[in-house]
């Protein structure tokens, strides 16, 4: 009866979320590079200059002709000197010298820079001493780093510190980006309450909104916190179709399962449209992926360790991909500290401490904790260990895939 696809095995689920992402790709903006950090390249770049621009001085010392030197001491004239920052129409002749500081421009005739410590040097002459430098040495040559012309960031990266400093050195003020989604934040339920006021009989505080917060804000983004909405189908149909209109992602916890107060997949039926609901995955099963006029929605389980699951596992890939990213996320793999076995075949998730050993191994130390409520076994943790789909039986140093989060 249902006229989408449901009970998709984790991988399949991925790749519909990055397929209709990719349908709602957000626009490009052009930022200046104090503002591009983090942010998804949109297009190449193209070096306009070569780096380094001119051949320089990788050292502080004296800028000589290699075939001048003998092979013990020998001593130059010193003609001049060249400091950084400008370019003197300086000549270094037969026996000659220029003095010269890290980062100025080689003077003409010069091939090798020999570093100040090799030398005794007075107002008139440099004598280089034994062993000489080599042919070439300490001389940081053009484009030897990137030639003009050169691609040297691709569409789809993401801007990390090195390549916003590199098209600095390129000159390049602005970097054009895809924007980043607005996010509305929503957690459901009549039994939540704010931390702070006191609970009544069958109450419990909501921790699922600071949760979705801190990992929206850790990718970057600003996400807005909406009032929560109770187990109410009208309310929680104004409140969606609200958020649809103004916001690229709509993040929801719980509602979105099987039980009688569960609106959120029918509020999507009616109004909008579901691109996969429930996934073979523990925990985080229920979890459901649709579009409400201009928005996706991620509708997440509300147990706490589900909405961690289905985050980490569906969050960041939809939160990429409108983005354009294409480069994937570091994989990392860890080696089970104890045993791990699965007799079901969801792909799951398991909370874990991730360590290094002494021996420089990455251990992947499986919390023993169970139930998707128990939020502590998540906050002593500090990764999800992903099982693979299938029956699995691990043994204590078997290689698995880790998700960090802290
Ligand atoms: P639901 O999917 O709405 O049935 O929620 C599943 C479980 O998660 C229930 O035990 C809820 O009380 C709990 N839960 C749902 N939302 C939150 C929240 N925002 N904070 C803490 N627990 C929640
Ligand atoms: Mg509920």
């Amino acid at each position: 009866m249902s006229d989408f696809p449901t009970h998709l095995v984790f991988d399949d689920a991925v790749d519909v979320i990055r397929e209709v992402a990719a349908r709602h790709r957000l626009e490009s903006e052009t930022l200046p590079l104090s503002r591009a950090h983090g942010r998804i390249l949109a297009e190449d770049v193209i070096a306009p200059i070569a780096l380094p621009p001119f051949d320089n001085s990788a050292m502080d010392g004296f800028a000589l002709r290699h075939a001048d030197l003998g092979p013990g001491e020998t001593t130059l004239k010193l003609v001049g000197e060249q400091f950084a920052g400008m370019a003197l129409p300086l000549q270094v002749g037969e026996g000659e010298c220029v003095r010269i500081t890290t980062g100025a421009p080689m003077p003409a005739g010069a091939d090798t820079v020999v570093i100040k410590e090799n030398t005794h040097a007075n107002s008139e002459h440099v004598t280089v001493l034994a062993p000489p430098p080599h042919a070439g040495a300490n001389v940081r040559r053009a484009g030897e780093d990137v030639a003009s012309g050169e691609r040297v960031l691709l569409a789809g990266s993401r801007l990390t510190p090195a390549r916003v400093s590199l098209a600095a050195s390129l000159g390049i003020p602005s970097l054009p980006v895809h924007r980043k989604p607005t996010v509305a934040v929503f957690s459901s339920g009549d039994e939540l309450v704010e931390p702070g006021l006191p609970l009544a009989p069958g109450q419990i505080y909501d921790s699922n909104r600071e949760l979705l917060m801190g990992l929206l804000r850790a990718e970057g983004l600003e996400p807005t916190a909406w009032p929560r909405l109770p187990d109410d189908p009208r309310q929680v149909e104004i409140a969606l179709r609200d958020a649809g209109c103004a916001f690229d992602l709509i993040v929801t916890c719980g509602a979105v399962s099987a039980g009688e107060k569960d609106h959120i997949p029918a509020v999507l039926q009616q109004f909008g449209q579901v691109h996969f609901w429930k996934v073979k995955m523990k925990p985080g099963m229920p979890v459901l992926f649709g579009s409400l006029d201009q928005a996706r929605v991620l509708a997440l389980p509300g147990n706490p360790v589900s909405v961690f699951a289905t985050f980490l596992g569906f969050g960041r890939v939809l939160i990429d991909a409108l983005q354009g990213a294409t480069e994937p996320r570091a994989l990392e793999r860890a080696q089970l500290a104890s045993p791990v076995d699965k007799p079901h075949a969801r792909r799951e998730f398991m909370r874990a401490s991730v360590f290094c050993d002494d021996h420089g191994v990455l251990r992947a130390d499986p919390n023993p904790a169970v139930g998707s409520h128990r939020l502590r076994a998540v906050s002593d943790s500090n990764a999800l260990i992903v099982l693979p789909d299938g029956p699995q039986r691990l043994a204590a140093g078997s290689l698995v895939e880790v998700l960090r989060y802290a």
